[in-house]
């Protein structure tokens, strides 16, 4: 409709943070293992796999999360449906016998990529805790 497409552009100008490298996974100006797309998420292989399997899930519009800390009670839903879709592709990759979702958020968190995105990882025995 005409009210929602203004409403995605009024939110994409309100979204001032400068692009990452996601974005242009996003619009698929570079190449990336997509294993999952919907309207709001996508998941995609890490490029830098620290498990057999080692996969991101991104909201598709940035929404001013360029990480977890950023959150508002406007995210509440597509917080919740990121982690849903975690665990939707996770059993399409066969980790029923258990896998991590990770989130990793600012400088201590180790954060390298500023467009918010679960870590989902599998495939062996992971140990605890992380460093
Ligand atoms: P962070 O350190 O921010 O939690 O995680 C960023 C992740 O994005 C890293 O695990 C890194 O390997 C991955 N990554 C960075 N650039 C690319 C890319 O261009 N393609 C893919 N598939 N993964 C990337």
């Amino acid at each position: 409709s005409v009210e929602e497409a203004a409403a995605k552009a009024a939110a994409h100008l309100a979204d001032t943070e400068p692009p990452t490298i996601f974005d242009k996974i996003i619009d698929k100006t570079i190449p990336a293992n997509i294993i999952y797309e919907d309207d709001e998420a996508l998941a995609f292989r890490d490029i830098g796999p620290q498990a057999p399997v080692h996969f991101l899930v991104i909201p598709k519009k940035r929404s001013g999360l360029t990480r977890l800390s950023k959150a508002t009670e406007e995210h509440k839903a597509l917080l919740g449906h990121l982690l849903y879709v975690a665990q939707l592709v996770a059993m399409k990759e066969n980790l029923g016998e258990g896998f991590r979702v990770c989130i990793n958020d600012g400088p201590n968190g180790c954060q390298s990529v500023y467009h918010l995105h679960l870590h989902v990882m599998g495939g062996r025995q992971l140990t605890w805790p992380p460093g």
